[in-house]
């Protein structure tokens, strides 16, 4: 797992395309050219972050039914 800072210093913003230094608010960040919303990753980069993230989570477990109703 080295790749935890890799983007630290920056995040992605969906209007410049690209990754950009961002001003961190409490509940998002913000691009510093356009003032959009930036996220930790581009959406390519969050797919194979899902991918590596389900690759890692062993196979054949038994799948969890959520006791009750919680989600909706
Ligand atoms: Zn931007």
């Amino acid at each position: 797992m080295n790749h935890s800072n890799f983007y630290s210093d920056k995040k992605y913003c969906d209007c410049c395309d690209k990754y950009v230094s961002y001003l961190m608010s409490v509940e998002s960040s913000f691009c510093v050219e356009c003032g959009n919303e930036v996220h930790l990753f581009s959406k390519e980069d969050w797919k194979s972050f899902h991918k590596n993230l389900e690759a890692r989570r062993p196979k054949g477990g038994r799948p969890r039914k959520d006791r009750g109703k919680e989600s909706a």
